[in-house]
């Protein structure tokens, strides 16, 4: 078994240097040239023929050497792929020679060198993950924890792996020597410092996705063959698929890629990881897979409105920009159901939680928490914080646990020592001042109980995110896409479906060319393999559609 250091920085033997050679660019290098630099964007994969390449960065404010590449080595990591910034910087330790290729003639060579391709990805990922470990300081975030502000920005670059040094204002006695570097008040955290040293207050997440280099730039009058809305499962699927295909895709997400999938701490029945995969990992793959094809995600990038031009589809974004496509895929998923109880608002993002991740579990280690539904994600979350906190109170409305959670996980929960099951129970009041303080039920047979905690965890069920769809595709009662053969007849017998000859496809909304996958549509089955099946089926019905206009 080859260790991590091993997979990162594999040499390449002499078979597959001559096939690099074959499709790249070999050129002579002077010591010291900057081969790459932190910040730059679609810059070359290097391999080193003769000499060294140093790999250094300057995130503390400091150069911090991170690792020499010898002869037979490679530069880059997920960053070359996916288009964001170098977070590191490459030049030539010696006078040498190097062979470059441009990320279009590396994806090239992945796609037709399986083996080597392989290793190269393997070694991109595990790249990343060292970084991240060994120090790695990135974009600085100083803030209170009890701040939503601040809870909102940590969310963001924990789920888009963003590497951040999070800086404590009540326990971090940086902070404060940091403010008073910048000359900034207290009152004006959250702020972010940049990795050139420049500080934001409290930007927006567009604003702290520039500061991270996460941007591109989309075109209004590019018409792609594919516009995937939301990059779930069932969006990053369709990506994967479309791209592979050699469809023109791209894809847009309001906050992170993995959707509700990407929140998980560990999914254990999606077929072929017997030991169960976080969600985080699913998610790393998933995106180097669409981004190893071509595919383009843009984060954060929420469509606003849909609407048709002529023959194409047309995407309104937050910004205003329109983007235009041939087909477009409803992937938008659900959102998660907040509580209905007094003083909610205050607390939202401030002490409640929609997600148990290693963020979540860190903010709550030796305290005790609230958890309240009874599904599989509860039963997940439970299990995840059991092993941070010192007691998990679940509160369930039901009479059972066992209702809605598959067996393996009540049984799972039910042998936990730390945690207490309140059955027929509910949440009644919210106490805190800036941040949840304690939680207030009634529990079976009436009793009213206040837990002390500054973190509740809702796994109370979600509703689809329709609301930019509405009037445009045909909804169901509880706002979930209808299509295929749930569409009323009335639809499908109208002038449009005339026009075109046919019936919808299987996946297809009531308008032609949009289709819907995943939790969004009606009818679906609310389950990460469900959500990829159908992302990736939906693309056979783009070729369809596009082979066949409607006349
Ligand atoms: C904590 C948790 C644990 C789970 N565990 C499991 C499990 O173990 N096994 C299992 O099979 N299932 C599990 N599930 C369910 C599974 O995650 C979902 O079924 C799956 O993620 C659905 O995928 P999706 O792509 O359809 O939608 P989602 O995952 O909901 O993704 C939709 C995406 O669209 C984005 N979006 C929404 N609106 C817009 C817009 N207007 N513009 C751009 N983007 C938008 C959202 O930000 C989101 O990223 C779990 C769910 C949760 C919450």
């Amino acid at each position: 078994m080859p260790t991590d250091v091993e997979v990162a920085f594999p040499v390449l033997d002499p078979k597959d240097l001559a096939a690099l050679t074959a499709r790249g660019h070999p050129r002579a290098v002077k010591a010291g040239e900057v081969l790459f630099a932190e910040g730059d964007r679609n810059f070359c994969f290097n391999v080193v023929l003769e000499g060294t390449v140093e790999i250094v960065e300057h995130s503390s404010g400091a150069e911090r050497p991170v690792v020499i590449h010898h002869a037979g080595q490679f530069t880059g990591d997920v960053d070359m792929l996916s288009g964001r910034s170098a977070l590191v910087t490459g030049r030539a330790g010696q006078d040498g020679r190097v062979l470059q290729l441009s990320t279009t003639e590396l994806r090239r060579a992945v796609d037709e060198l399986p083996e080597l391709g392989e290793a190269i990805l393997k070694a991109f990922i595990m790249r990343r993950q060292l970084l991240l470990g060994h120090g790695y300081t990135g974009i600085k975030i100083i803030g209170s924890r009890f701040s939503p502000a601040a809870h909102r920005l940590r969310d963001f670059a924990t789920r888009n792996l963003i590497p951040i040094t999070w800086i404590d204002l009540d326990t971090d006695e940086q902070a404060d020597a940091l403010l008073r570097q910048f000359g900034v008040p207290a009152s004006a955290t959250p702020i972010v410092i940049t990795r050139d040293g420049r500080w934001v207050s409290n930007p927006s997440l567009s604003g702290f996705a520039k500061c991270a280099g996460l941007t591109s730039s989309l075109t209004e009058d590019h018409v792609y063959d594919l516009l995937v809305v939301g990059a779930g499962p069932a969006g990053l699927a369709a990506s994967v698929y479309a791209a592979s295909e050699g469809l023109d895709v791209l894809t847009t997400e309001a906050m992170a890629a993995g959707g509700q999938a990407g929140t998980s701490s560990r999914i254990e029945n999606y077929l072929g990881f017997p030991a169960g995969i976080s969600g985080e990992q699913l998610t790393r793959n998933a995106l180097v897979q669409a981004q190893r094809f071509g595919a383009s995600i843009t984060v954060p990038c929420e469509v606003r409105s849909l609407g048709l031009d002529g023959g194409d589809r047309i995407a309104t974004l937050m910004d205003g920009t329109r983007l235009r496509t041939r087909c477009l895929l409803i992937a938008s998923g659900v959102a998660y159901r907040r509580l209905e109880v007094p003083r909610f608002a205050d607390f939202d993002g401030a002490g409640i939680y929609y997600a148990a991740t290693e963020m979540e579990a860190r903010l709550c280690r030796g305290e005790e928490v609230v958890v309240v539904g009874a599904g599989n994600s509860a039963g997940q979350a439970i299990v995840y914080l059991s092993r941070y906190a010192t007691r998990v109170h679940v509160l369930v409305r039901g009479e059972d646990l066992g209702a809605s959670m598959s067996r393996y996980l009540v049984d799972r929960v039910q042998a936990l020592e730390n945690v207490t099951v309140y059955c027929g129970a509910r949440v009644t009041g919210l106490d805190g001042d800036g941040h949840l303080s304690a939680v207030r039920a009634r529990l079976q047979g009436g009793e009213d109980r206040t837990f002390a905690t500054t973190s509740l965890f809702l796994f109370i069920g979600a509703d689809p995110n329709t609301g930019w769809l509405r009037g445009c595709v045909e909804l169901d009662k509880k706002g979930f896409v209808l299509t295929g053969t749930a569409l009323p007849p009335g639809i499908t017998d109208a002038e449009r479906w005339r026009a075109a000859g046919r019936t919808p496809f299987l996946l297809e909304t009531s308008l032609p060319g949009v289709f819907a996958a995943g939790d969004v549509r009606s009818g679906s089955v609310k389950r990460v393999a469900s959500a990829v099946g159908e992302g990736s089926m939906s693309v056979s019905f783009v070729h369809a559609y596009i082979a066949r206009p409607p006349g």
